[in-house]
C-alpha cells in the first residue's frame, strides 16, 4: 500500500476548473491539470483493498487501478505509465472524458468520497509525454497479412493500435477528413482540445499505422474490394442515427440533432469551412436542449461559448436524487443527480417535461409547447409509465432547438447491405465473443456492435477486436492472391 491509511489523512481534491467568466469566452479546456504533489496525496486515499471492484467491476479496461496507485504514491510515474499503458491505450482521452465508472465502484466510496481515479491516469498519461517516456516504438517484426478498419474513432484506432504493435500491417479508413471519430468531431473542445487527438494519430503513423482519410467504405471504396486486398476487415463506424422527436412543427427551420450542431463547432475551430447557408449558431438566441444527458450538456456548454442569451435543457424523466437510492447500492453506477461543467456555466434545467409542439413564424421555429409528466415506477414486471400532468401546460420561446435524445443505433449504409451483415433489432452489427460478424474475416467493435456507449468501452471493445482479429488469422491459411 502507498500509504497507510493515506485515506483518512487526506480529503478527496480535484483540481477544478478554470473561473467561469474565463473559460466561456473560449473553447480551450475547462478542467485543469492537476500538479504532481495533488496528485501524490490523492494516490495515497487508495486503500488497495482486498478485492479492487474499481478494477475488477468497474472499469471495462480492467486498468490495474491499486497497483498504479502505488506506484504513483512512490513517485515511480514510468512503472506506473507502463502499467497503465498495458490495459488502456488511449488514457489521455478517457483521463479527460471517461465518466469514471471505476470511481463508481472505488470501496472508499461506500462512506467516503472514491479516489480521484480518473485525474490519476491523466497525470500518468501526461507525465509519460512531458517526460517523452512515450516515443514512437515501430513492432521489430512485421507479418504479411494487412487488416482494413474502418471508422477512426476509439473503437478504431484501438484496433489499428493493438494489431500494429503486434506486427499486422494496419490501414485505417474513414470517411471524415480528419481522425478521431466523436473524439474529434462530436465532443467539445472543452471537454477534449484536439491537440490531445493529433498527437495520439502521430505516434500511431510513426509507428506504422496508415490512415487513408475521406474514404468512405460502402460509397467511395466497395466493402468486396477491401475483402480482396485485406485479411480481415474491422467495422468500427460508430452508431449515430439520432432519436428523433416527430412532433407537430418539426420541420421548422432553426431545430436540428446535437451532433450537427456540435461538429461544425468543432469543423470551425478546426478551421474547417461551414457554408453560412447550413450554419448552426447560437449567438443571441434563446435556446432549447431537448435531452437531459451528456450530449445535451455539451450543448450546453457550446451555445454559451457562441453568445447565446439564455438556455434551457429539457428531460422527460425526472430528477434523479442528490444521493444514491436504497434500489441504487454500491457498487452500481449511482444515478444521481450530476452537474456538468457546463451547468454550472448558466441555464435552466426542467425535469419530467414532455414537449408536445414547436410552434413558429411561418418557417423559423419560435416556440416550445410543453407539458409537466408524473412517472409511475416499474413494478409487477412493467416498466415505468409516464402520464401528462393535467394543467400543466405552458409554452417557451426559443430560437435554436437541439435534439440530444440520444442515438438509436448505428445509421444505415451501404456497406452493411453489401456485406449482407446481421444486425439485432436495433441495427447493431451482431458479433460473436471474438467480434467477428456473420461474415468471415469481417469484424465489428465499438459502437457500431454495441450501440451508443461510451469511448472506455469503444476502446476496450477495440482491444477484444484486435485479439479476436489475431486469432482469427493465426488459425487460418491465406488464400491464394490474399495477404
Ligand atoms: C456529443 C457526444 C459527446 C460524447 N461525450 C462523451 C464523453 O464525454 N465521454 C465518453 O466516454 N463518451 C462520450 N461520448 C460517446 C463516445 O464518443 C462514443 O461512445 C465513442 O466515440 C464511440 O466510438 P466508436 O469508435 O465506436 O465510434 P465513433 O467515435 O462514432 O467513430 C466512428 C468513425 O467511423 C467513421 N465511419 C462511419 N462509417 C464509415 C464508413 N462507411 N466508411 C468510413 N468511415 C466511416 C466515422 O466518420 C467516424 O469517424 C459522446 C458522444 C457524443 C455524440
Amino acid at each position: 500500500m502507498g500509504k497507510s491509511g493515506g485515506f483518512m489523512e487526506f480529503r478527496r481534491r480535484e483540481p477544478g476548473y478554470r473561473p467561469k467568466t474565463e473559460r466561456v469566452r473560449d473553447f480551450k479546456a475547462v478542467e485543469r491539470l492537476p500538479a504532481d504533489a495533488e496528485i501524490r496525496d490523492q494516490s495515497a486515499r487508495c486503500m488497495e483493498c482486498g478485492t479492487p471492484f474499481c478494477h475488477a467491476l468497474g472499469c471495462p479496461l480492467k486498468n490495474v487501478i491499486p497497483e498504479i496507485n502505488e506506484l504513483v504514491y512512490e513517485g515511480r510515474w514510468r512503472e506506473a505509465l507502463e502499467l497503465l499503458l498495458s490495459t488502456n491505450n488511449f488514457p489521455e482521452f478517457t483521463g479527460r472524458v471517461c465518466p469514471a465508472l471505476c470511481e463508481a465502484s472505488c470501496v472508499l466510496g461506500i462512506n467516503d468520497e472514491p479516489t480521484t481515479i480518473r485525474q490519476v491516469e491523466l497525470a500518468v498519461i501526461e507525465k509519460g509525454f512531458a517526460e517523452a517516456y512515450i516515443r514512437p516504438q515501430p513492432p521489430a517484426v512485421r507479418f504479411d497479412r494487412k487488416v482494413a478498419v474502418i471508422g477512426s474513432g476509439p473503437a478504431g484506432l484501438a484496433v489499428a493500435d493493438c494489431l500494429n504493435k503486434a506486427g499486422y500491417p494496419v490501414t485505417v479508413f474513414d470517411g471524415d477528413k480528419k481522425p478521431g471519430g466523436i473524439l474529434r468531431y462530436g465532443i467539445p473542445d472543452f471537454k477534449l482540445e484536439k491537440w490531445v487527438v493529433d498527437r495520439r494519430i502521430q505516434l500511431m503513423k510513426d509507428e506504422g499505422v496508415v490512415f487513408e482519410m475521406e474514404a468512405s467504405i460502402g460509397d467511395d471504396i466497395s466493402a468486396h474490394y477491401l475483402l480482396t486486398r485485406f485479411a480481415a476487415i474491422c467495422l468500427a463506424g460508430g452508431a449515430r442515427e439520432p432519436r428523433d422527436l416527430k412532433i407537430p412543427g418539426r420541420d421548422l427551420k432553426g431545430i436540428h440533432f446535437a451532433l450537427e450542431y456540435l461538429i461544425q463547432q468543432n469543423w470551425k475551430l478546426a478551421g474547417e469551412t461551414v457554408d453560412p447557408a447550413v450554419e448552426i449558431n447560437a449567438a443571441g438566441g434563446k435556446v432549447a436542449v431537448i435531452g437531459g444527458g451528456d450530449t445535451g450538456s455539451d450543448c450546453i456548454g457550446t451555445a454559451w461559448r457562441q453568445g447565446a442569451a439564455h438556455v434551457t435543457q429539457f428531460e422527460i424523466l425526472p430528477q434523479p436524487p442528490a444521493g444514491r437510492a436504497v434500489h441504487n447500492p454500491w457498487p452500481q453506477w449511482p444515478n444521481i443527480l450530476r452537474e456538468s461543467s457546463s451547468h454550472k456555466e448558466g441555464g435552466d434545467r426542467r425535469w419530467s417535461v414532455r414537449t408536445t409542439a414547436f410552434l413558429g413564424d411561418g418557417s423559423r421555429v419560435r416556440k416550445l409547447r410543453c407539458i409537466e409528466v408524473e412517472w409511475t415506477p416499474a413494478a409487477d414486471k412493467k416498466p415505468p409509465a409516464l402520464k401528462d400532468k393535467p394543467g400543466t401546460e405552458f409554452e417557451i420561446e426559443a430560437d435554436l432547438v437541439l435534439l440530444a435524445m440520444g442515438f438509436i443505433g448505428p445509421k444505415k449504409s451501404k456497406l452493411s447491405d453489401d456485406l449482407k451483415l446481421h444486425r439485432d433489432e436495433k441495427g447493431n452489427v451482431t458479433v460473436d465473443s471474438r467480434c467477428m460478424s456473420n461474415v468471415p474475416g469481417v469484424f465489428a467493435a465499438g459502437d457500431v456492435s454495441r450501440g451508443a456507449s461510451l469511448v472506455v468501452r469503444a476502446i476496450a471493445d477495440g482491444r477484444k477486436a484486435a485479439a479476436g482479429i489475431m486469432d482469427y488469422l493465426s488459425t487460418r491459411r491465406a488464400p491464394a492472391g490474399k495477404t
